[in-house]
């Protein structure tokens, strides 16, 4: 009897701690060598971080802010509960892509909770009051300088053509202050058909047009991340020629608005993957959607939250969405580039992962 308990005892422990381990492999579907990516649910704001096999880490954007709740502010809890679980207990490069609250906005607030140590940026705010929303602009610009004045950290300054100081994986900025690259990127330089048929849109004059552009490249991987840089900039990175080269993951421009994501910018780049960093009520226009759906070398289009504007056509599979309506539960996506070339997205929502072999 003794041994039997002992061993049903035994047995139970056994399948808890088999248990466990499932739940947290399904966490990730990252192997040891992968850069993995995680897409934070900061509701319709950016904030992406990329961790590399060594460990080093760079985080895209931060949020927004949370007055109402300092204690446990929202989107940098969120924020620190990913490099919790992705191992990072600092933010060894921390890039603000322009100065819109739902960018620069959680900074105060994350580096409270995670140390950083390299700030980049495109320099001064070029937004003020006056311009439509600008005050919030103002704001989370002079929070952020304040943060920078009291920090000990480096502070960079991103110029189109800088290679970013970060060992694990190349970044290329091709895109700062409203500047964008004078020649193509060694895999760009192709002319881009689809010019001539992309609908013109005029330049904002807001900070959007002025985003941190980047091309990561991990491996033979590349992936584009182009903060919120507009319509009416992007011809200056893809027309008449394709200075950027496909890629194979895209990071939807601009939470997928129609404001950016051209056809000229997005049939150049014809990504394998794209995931939109949408919310439920902002991003992932029926238009983005259609325009990605018809890339050339399209596999799998991911976004953050159901576009609850949209009929079930202008969203996703079901599966490939992280937050569903009416859900507060703030999941986010998980990219894994492997070494190799493939990559897998990992939903938490539902613990299933894709994998996109190596081509
Ligand atoms: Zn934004």
């Amino acid at each position: 009897m003794r041994i039997l308990k002992g061993f049903s005892v035994g047995l139970m422990m056994l399948l808890a701690t088999v248990a466990m381990a499932q739940a947290q492999g399904a966490k990730t579907a990252g192997g040891k060598g992968d850069l993995r990516i995680y897409f934070i649910d900061v509701e319709g704001g950016q904030s992406t971080l990329f961790v590399a096999p060594t460990g080093e880490s760079m985080l895209v954007d931060t949020g927004s802010p949370d007055a109402r709740n300092p204690m446990s502010p929202r989107d940098a809890s969120r924020i620190a509960a990913v490099c919790k679980l992705a191992g990072v207990t600092k933010i060894d490069n921390l890039v603000i892509t322009h100065y819109h609250s739902d960018h620069v906005g959680g900074l105060p607030q994350l580096v409270a909770l995670v140390p950083v140590g390299r700030f980049i940026d495109h320099g001064p705010n070029r937004e003020g009051a006056d311009y439509q929303g600008g005050a919030s602009t103002v704001a989370g610009y002079n929070a952020y300088q304040k943060v920078l004045a009291g920090s000990t950290a480096d502070h960079l300054t991103a110029k189109p053509g800088d290679v970013l100081p970060i060992k694990a994986f190349h970044v290329e900025v091709v895109s700062a202050d409203g500047e964008v690259i004078a020649k193509p990127l060694a895999l760009g330089g192709q002319p881009n058909p689809a010019c001539a048929t992309s609908p013109h849109k005029d330049i904002e004059g807001s900070e959007n047009d002025r985003s941190v552009g980047m091309v990561i490249t991990f491996g033979k991987t590349r992936i584009l991340d182009l903060g919120d840089f507009t319509w009416g900039k992007e011809p200056g990175l893809v027309c008449p020629v394709n200075k950027l080269g496909k890629v194979d993951l895209y990071i939807a421009s601009h939470h997928g608005l129609d404001r950016s994501g051209s056809p000229a910018l997005v049939d150049a780049i014809a990504p394998r993957i794209a995931v939109i960093d949408n919310s439920g009520r902002k991003g992932a226009a029926a238009t983005t959607i259609d325009t990605i759906r018809g890339s050339s070398r399209l596999e799998g289009l991911w976004q953050l939250h159901t576009a609850e504007g949209n009929d079930a056509a202008h969203n996703t599979d079901e599966s490939h969405i992280a937050n569903l309506p009416g859900s507060d539960a703030g999941n986010y996506l998980e990219v894994s580039v492997r070494p190799s070339g493939g990559m897998a997205v990992t939903n938490p929502r539902t613990s299933e992962t894709v994998e996109y072999p190596a081509k």
